[in-house]
């Protein structure tokens, strides 16, 4: 089989090749590094060996020699190898040297290019590497060897005279000595500069200073170090983001957890998927598929949830079993989920409650006068509509169609928590739930909450809620998230 050196992008896991995703879906063996983004370990496979080759400044780290053979003896075993690497694999990453030991081992490769860091980091930060007249060439180079020791193969006068844009990679420990050089070698001191730590992460850190200044701030490494006009233009868009440098911690059950966090992530936040529920299936599955196959005979389905949506519909065998029923849904999500089962719901109250939309089936039904209602929902939840429409008359059925449980505690969640600023809460269950699972301490600083339950069932267990959404939806959520934060 085939060995595959895989660039994996400067960190953004959406810069990541088509190619790339599609090889480490068939993975068998991923070899990875520090720099690597760790979210892209779980393209692969669940049962794929996920092998570390360290590369930590202060840990343990696997030589080039050992890296290279172990590539190539996983390589004879006729497994599917992806060796993922940060940025473009052959652009200061040694990937010439790995494919080189497996061309001469006569083992099978293929190269997949990736995004290099020397132009995506200076994108992510708003400069763009050339510009039309002012930048025609831009210089890649490796600031790993030490200029002032006149040693290594760079010729920096001519770097200096090429006039274009200097990108430098493994620059931030000797800042000083390559400005130092360039203006040695004659480049104007006022040059603009720019150095970009942690680049299209959601810690990216863009300093902006000029060739004679960059070096009097201290820099971290990974930073890309960008010399020229071009480190003057400010097209900032990624650190602009509303949410940009936020890490908050999304509670729902999988896969809206997943979802909401890809949404906080559009909007700059560092999203920390902690899901404090989880759907089952009800006790008795048998009276769902009864309820799902008599729905006919109600004037009324009324549902609560998306999920309550998915689970009564996976049950139903044969949609004309609807009969004329007529559909409520509590709001816009659970709407959207009938609409996926080609179902316009009939009724959506102004506000997404259980009061609401109380009062909404009362008035819709009030010319004939209250009716059958079939209500599938969680086997444990709030009674406030069942009993509000028996009250006023309605002859009701609450059908179980899924149980939430608590998941069990997430062992690296502490360390996770300890430095998140904030927590979004989407129901009462994930409150309870979480507080459970990890105790009072450890919810963030910053509890947001979807709606006026869940804000009072945070109350009832001792949080302060900083802030709760007007809109009582993900969007609505995040939205208040975003008005919270100041820019
Ligand atoms: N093959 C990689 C470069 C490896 S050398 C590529 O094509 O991008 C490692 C250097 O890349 C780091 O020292 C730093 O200069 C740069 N780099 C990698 N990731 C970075 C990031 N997220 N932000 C800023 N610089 C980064």
């Amino acid at each position: 089989m085939t060995v595959y050196l895989v660039g994996a992008g400067p960190g953004d896991p959406g810069l990541l090749t088509l190619r790339g995703a599609e090889v480490l879906a068939g993975a068998d063996v991923v070899v990875y590094d520090r720099l690597s983004v760790t979210s892209l370990l779980d393209l692969a496979p669940p049962e794929a060996e996920r092998v570390s080759v360290g590369k930590q400044p202060d840990g343990p780290r696997t030589s080039q020699d050992d890296i290279n053979a172990l590539l190539v003896a996983r390589g004879r075993t006729g497994q599917q190898v992806v060796r993922l690497k940060g940025g473009d694999p052959f652009v200061f990453a040694r990937g010439g040297e790995e494919a080189a030991a497996l061309a001469a081992a006569g083992v099978v490769f293929e190269i997949v290019p990736g995004i290099t860091s020397a132009v995506a980091v200076p994108a992510y930060a708003g400069i763009p590497v050339t510009m039309r007249y002012s930048s025609t060439s831009f210089t890649v180079v490796t600031g790993h060897e030490d200029p002032a020791k006149g040693e290594g193969s760079l010729n920096w006068e001519a770097v200096a005279a090429l006039g274009g844009t200097v990108v430098v990679l493994m620059g931030a420990a000797r800042c000083r000595t390559i400005c130092d050089r360039l203006i040695g070698a004659g480049m104007a001191p006022g040059t603009p500069a720019a150095a970009v730590q942690w680049g299209t992460r959601p810690h990216q850190r863009t300093l902006r200073a000029t060739l004679a200044t960059l070096a009097d701030s201290e820099l971290q490494p990974p930073a890309t170090i960008v010399i020229g006009e071009v480190a003057a233009a400010d097209l900032a868009w990624f650190e602009n983001r509303p949410l940009f440098g936020r890490r908050i911690v999304v509670t729902r059950a999988q896969p809206q957890a997943a979802a909401m966090a890809a949404h906080l992530r559009r909007r700059g936040a560092e999203a920390i998927e902690l899901p404090a529920i989880a759907f089952e299936p009800p006790e008795d599955v048998e009276r769902l598929v009864r309820a799902a196959a008599e729905a006919g005979r109600y004037d009324w389905a009324v549902f609560t949830s998306p999920t309550g949506v998915h689970r009564f519909f996976q049950h139903l065998r044969d949609t004309r079993s609807l009969g004329s029923v007529r559909v409520a849904a509590i709001g816009p999500a659970t709407s959207a989920a009938l609409a996926e089962y080609n179902l316009v719901a009939d009724l959506v109250p102004q506000r997404y409650v259980a009061e609401a939309l109380l009062e909404a089936l009362c008035d819709e039904a009030r010319p004939r006068g209250p009716g059958r209602v079939l209500i599938p929902r969680a086997e444990a939840a709030r009674d406030v509509l069942p009993d509000g429409l028996a009250a006023a008359g309605w002859d009701v059925d609450v059908i179980p169609a899924y149980r939430t449980v608590a998941p069990a505690p997430d062992p690296a969640a502490a360390a996770l928590l300890a430095d998140t600023e904030a927590i979004a809460f989407t129901s009462s269950s994930t409150v309870t739930n979480f507080v459970d699972a990890y105790g009072v301490g450890a919810v963030p600083a910053i509890v947001a909450s979807i709606g006026p339950v869940t804000t009072a069932t945070a109350r009832d267990r001792g949080l302060d809620v900083t802030l709760e959404a007007s809109e009582h939806t993900v969007e609505g959520l995040i939205a208040a998230l975003e008005d919270f934060f100041p820019r």
